[in-house]
């Protein structure tokens, strides 16, 4: 196997944090997800807009997009406004600026094999933007990161954007953006050409270099959800399993540092158990005999055999076999066009406060007062 097909951009926020992932990586099977898929199709319609935008000559996807809905229209159209308008602001100031689109890239002088897809270059005197277009829900992706200034994909498309374009364009600045409509999230970070050489030298092309061996050290975080070696990964499995020396320490009562000890992890426990027993399910259905654990057959609820049948019948017996309900906002959104629905529904649409949740500290949402301390000291 090449190393270009696991030292990728879009991975490196895990196997700079944990080099020999890479490798481990490597041996599992690519299962592209559904995820995947419809973020391709997602991609595809984004660049054709942008491309159409321009006054480019380029062919209409939509009719072999698998994934293809009113949501992925939207919010592909809101991408193709947002680069549309970095571009023309780039104009103002650079009359030569370029756009490219979905655009390969070469960042090989600093990681063995590397390349990647840039989905929007602005090209300009001294300032190159890249823009990530992000279709997923489930993670917020950010521009920047603690450990690396930057978000690292976007930094590796960036040193491959000045392989390619500094000659010509002189850059000193690189703007890196991702868009996220359906987490509606614009996350931008600037940093000089300086900054990012000096990461690509002393950060980045050790650690591929250790990567590309499969050495370094193991190291377990929120990362390793996207590691395809999640479940069966030992250093995780230790990582997780250290909350079991709360069951002999020695007050009976855990502490409330020690609670938030285990805050801290808790969530990345409960997706580690997850993962484990997805993948002890899969491997049991494979043959696997587990000594305490066996498959059955789950839980499962009525259904009818024939939804037409069911109406017909129910109808002629004189009685009506439908429920009637009021469409939920998105859907309604969907159906009449946010012009309109600002239009007709904008002054019937609240938002209830949530219920109280805990998070981290780094959450951006500000904390709630304690009301439960405030009336016991009233
Ligand atoms: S599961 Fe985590 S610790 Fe293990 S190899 Fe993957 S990223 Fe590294």
């Amino acid at each position: 196997m090449s190393t270009h097909a696991f030292l990728s951009p879009s991975a490196s926020h895990r196997w700079l944090v944990c080099p020999p992932s890479a490798k481990l990586c490597a041996k599992a099977t690519d299962q592209s997800s559904e995820y995947a898929k419809q973020g391709t199709d997602a991609h595809s319609l984004c660049a054709y807009l942008i491309e159409k935008a321009l006054g480019r000559d380029v062919s209409d996807p939509t009719e072999n997009l698998d994934y293809y809905d009113q949501e992925m229209q939207q919010c592909a159209e809101g991408y193709a406004d947002f680069v549309i308008e970095e571009y023309g602001k780039t104009r103002q100031s650079c009359g030569d600026a370029e756009v490219m689109v979905e655009q390969k890239v070469d960042f090989s002088r600093w990681v063995k094999g590397g390349t990647g897809t840039a989905d929007c270059i602005i090209l300009s005197d001294g300032t190159a933007e890249v823009i990530d277009f992000k279709y997923g829900l489930g993670i917020m992706v950010s521009a920047d990161s603690e450990e690396h200034g930057g978000n690292p994909q976007l930094m590796c498309y960036c040193l491959g954007v000045l392989e390619m374009f500094d000659g010509i364009y002189d850059i000193d600045t690189l703007k890196m953006v991702i868009y996220q409509p359906r987490r509606e999230n614009v996350s931008i970070y600037t940093m000089s050409k300086t900054e990012l050489l000096r990461w690509a030298e002393d950060i980045l092309a050790p650690t591929a270099l250790l990567a590309a061996e499969g050495k370094g050290e193991f190291k377990a975080g929120t990362h390793c959800q996207f590691c395809r070696a999640k479940a069966t990964c030992r250093k995780r499995a230790e990582y997780n399993l250290e909350l079991a020396k709360y069951d002999f320490e020695m007050p009976d009562e855990l502490e409330d540092y020690e609670i938030d000890d285990i805050l801290m992890k808790v969530d990345q426990l409960t997706a580690w158990a997850s993962d484990v027993k997805e993948y002890a399910l899969n491997q049991a259905l494979l043959g696997v005999d587990y000594s305490h654990f066996k498959v059955v057959e789950g839980r499962s609820n009525r259904k009818y055999t024939s939804e037409e049948d069911v109406a017909q019948a129910v109808t002629d017996a004189g009685y009506d076999p439908y429920e009637k309900k009021l469409l939920g906002i998105t859907a309604m959104a969907a159906l009449l066009g946010k012009k309109k629905f600002e239009e007709l529904l904008g002054g019937m649409v609240y938002k209830p406060p949530g219920k109280p949740t805990l998070v981290s500290k780094s959450d951006r949402r500000l904390a709630l007062k304690n009301t439960a301390q405030t009336d016991f000291k009233e």
